[in-house]
């Protein structure tokens, strides 16, 4: 007879995590976010920022671990070793009655990847001591885990000494998580980022000193029609100062959300076009220098998911890719950005495969017959947030 699993399991976890750690456990060691301030940012509104007590953490880490226990109990009894199979895991998920986070743990056992994500968005604001135990508590309880990772704030980053951060990675942090976004100041005091370029220069070396691996978000398309320039060069510089082991892309999108939104509306920020922010992405691009970040765009609201490589080795090649798009003819342009949108394409050569451009045409002449294509086109990018 098959182990029962206990249905009234259940820890806290937060809303997102990087697209990198998809596989990743969640566990949440703060809620939301201690600034909430910026004007594109949706992701906390109206949530109040809330230390969790390391009681609370320890307590959340048991009932993983129990989850963890009881699922290997179930492969035993199903035969299958220990090991959380196909089978296994299918039996969890087909189970309604338990809560997403069962359902996380057995996921994250069945692809084995040992990664766990430390939700919300700046755990660097808890007291190094206190994190530190909760780091040493989730290593001990889950013999899997291999790499902890975070969200982290600069300004916070740029508060703790190095001491401090290098004993979070002696107690078990990996990798910080940081939303850099620009680091051109003007546009990070109209945009509310309550930090400077300089502290995220100083924030982003305290990591790297410590010995912690560093991620540094940019949001291409941030500083409008008036910063791109701006945006996109200081924004280089500031990562040539940092030389951080990743530098991630997530190009900006306005929901009617964000305080940014209002801007635009009333005419004072203008959005970029796909176009133009891969103009803006490519002069990024051909601003790092004498680092040694490895670039992705894996997510999904990157108009070209296909630049992707290690500084410097890589820099032309992905020069390339953008100019490719950028000298494509203007109806190719058209199609590769539909493609995109229906989650199809992630890379402009894509529309080389047979059948690829004459079927994006057949889509693009029945959107063009229903309305404006920009509109469709904006409407599905923003679907996707
Ligand atoms: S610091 Fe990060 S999570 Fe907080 S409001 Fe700004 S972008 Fe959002």
């Amino acid at each position: 007879m098959a182990f029962a699993l206990d249905p009234t399991l259940d820890f806290e976890q937060g809303p997102i995590r990087p697209p990198s750690e998809a596989r990743s456990l969640l566990l949440r060691f703060t809620r939301n976010c201690p600034w909430n301030k910026c004007k594109f940012c949706p992701v906390y509104k109206g949530r109040t920022f809330g230390k969790r007590t390391v009681a609370e953490i320890k307590a959340d880490i048991d009932t993983a671990a129990e989850m963890r226990r009881q699922i290997i109990a179930l492969s035993w009894s199903q035969g299958e070793g220990g090991k959380v199979t196909e089978r296994v895991v299918s039996a969890v998920f087909s189970d309604t009655r338990l809560s997403y986070a069962f359902r996380n743990v057995a996921a994250w056992l069945y692809y084995g990847t040992g990664a766990v994500f430390i939700q919300d968005a700046n755990n660097l604001v808890m007291k190094p001591s206190a994190l530190a135990e909760c780091l040493r508590y989730l290593r001990q309880k889950l013999p899997e885990v291999r790499r902890v990772t975070t969200y982290a704030r600069s300004s916070t980053a740029a508060q703790r000494t190095v001491e401090e951060l290098k004993m979070l990675k002696e107690a078990g942090l990996d990798r910080v998580h940081i939303g850099l976004e620009t680091g051109y100041d003007p546009l990070l005091k109209f945009m509310n980022k309550g930090v400077t370029a300089a502290k995220q220069i100083k924030g982003g070396r305290n990591v790297k000193a410590a010995g912690l691996e560093l991620s540094e978000y940019v949001m291409p398309g941030l500083g409008g029609k008036k910063w791109s320039r701006e945006h996109a060069v200081h924004t280089a510089e500031v990562l040539n100062q940092i030389d951080p082991d990743f530098i991630r892309l997530r190009t900006l999108r306005v929901p009617p959300r964000v305080e940014l939104y209002r801007h635009l509306e009333a005419g004072e920020f203008q959005k970029l076009s796909d176009d133009e922010t891969v103009a803006e992405i490519r002069l990024f691009i051909e601003h790092l220098e004498g680092i040694h970040s490895y670039i992705t765009s894996d997510h999904i609201m990157n108009l070209i998911e296909s630049v992707e490589g290690r500084l410097p080795e890589d820099k032309e090649r992905m020069l390339a890719i953008l100019d490719h798009y950028l000298q494509m003819p203007e109806r190719d342009r058209l199609r590769y950005r539909l493609c995109r949108r229906m989650g199809r394409c992630r890379d402009p050569r894509d529309l080389d495969y047979p059948g690829v451009r004459d079927e994006l045409e057949a889509a693009l002449k029945r959107i063009e017959a229903q309305g404006e294509v920009e509109e469709i086109l904006t409407e599905m990018a923003d679907s996707m947030v």
